[in-house]
């Protein structure tokens, strides 16, 4: 995959993207990433990148100008071929606004993103960009949560590293990436049918991820449970489902509407949900 960031702080991701799986990504040639300097595409003495807003207002925004040329230097297909609705299959890259106003970057997103061949990252400042970016140039806005950043600069590292390590090869232990929170449903069944060894503890299908535990087994005063060390995996297989509900339960219950809940796992809730009711009584 090819990933181009855009950016008038390009040394920002001298430290973010050189470390872990990310710079063995790259070395690996699973992933290059260019960064351009937005200023580049400027042609006054000052290499002027932003104004003021039309009818007034706070701060500035980024100007339209320099962010066209710079796609535009990228050789990339239209935005009908890459959005799809030229001809079906053709979606192989995608222009990616990082905005507060954007749809929100989740599991899922990274996931469609990760199949692509192509990304490119565009990162606001100030009080935004000109709309007609968003309009005309970019094929989506992703926000990475309900908070206000002062650039997508740290936004674009999140959806880089996020997924990267979706690609196939990046993480040593494929099996892994399907364990972890937020993981599609789908992802699940796959590795429970491609039966991943007495290890697996099958994906998250889209729960929160279960507890992990390392040595030492006891820890000032606090134990490792017990369950995980008696070697019975049924049990531990059991046990990791039942803790990766409390815990979607417990800090983010509106995850439960969108996944499969099998019987045992209804049984389960049902059971958290009496014990914290008699709690409560
Ligand atoms: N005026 C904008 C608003 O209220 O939505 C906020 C602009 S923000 C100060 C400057 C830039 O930071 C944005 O153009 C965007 O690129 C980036 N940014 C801020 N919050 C973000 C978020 N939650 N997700 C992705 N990018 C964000």
């Amino acid at each position: 995959m090819k990933a181009d960031i855009v950016t008038i702080f390009p040394d920002f991701f001298r430290g973010p993207l050189d470390y872990g799986i990310t710079r063995r990504a790259a070395e690996m040639g699973l992933v290059k990433i260019e960064v351009h300097d937005l200023r580049e595409f400027t042609h006054d003495r000052h290499r002027t990148v932003d104004d003021r807003p039309f009818g007034g207002g706070e701060g500035m925004v980024l100007k339209p100008e320099p962010l066209f040329e710079c796609l535009e230097s990228m050789q990339l297909p239209s935005r009908e071929v890459r959005t799809g609705d030229h001809a079906a299959g053709c979606a192989k890259q995608s222009v990616i606004l990082l905005s507060a106003q954007g749809q929100r970057f989740t599991q899922k997103v990274a996931a469609e993103l990760a199949a692509l061949e192509r990304l490119v990252l565009i990162c606001g400042r100030y009080e935004g960009v000109d709309e007609r970016v968003a309009e005309f140039l970019a094929d989506r806005e992703l926000s990475i949560g309900d908070y206000v950043l002062s650039g997508g600069e740290l936004a674009a590292a999140v959806v880089i590293e996020a997924v990267t390590r979706l690609l196939p090869g990046a993480v040593g232990n494929a099996a892994s990436t399907r364990q972890e929170s937020f993981t599609a449903q789908e992802e699940r069944e796959a590795a429970a049918a491609e039966d991943e060894g007495p290890d697996s503890t099958c994906a998250s299908g889209g729960l929160l991820d279960y507890p992990h535990y390392t040595r030492p087994a006891e820890f000032r005063g606090m134990p490792v449970p017990e369950v995980l060390i008696n070697g019975n995996h049924q049990e531990i297989r059991r046990w990791r489902r039942e803790q990766a509900l409390r815990k979607t339960l417990r800090n983010r219950p509106d995850l439960l509407e969108g996944v499969e809940v099998s019987d045992a796992d209804r049984k389960i809730l049902a059971r958290i949900k009496l014990a914290k009711s008699s709690d409560r009584e």
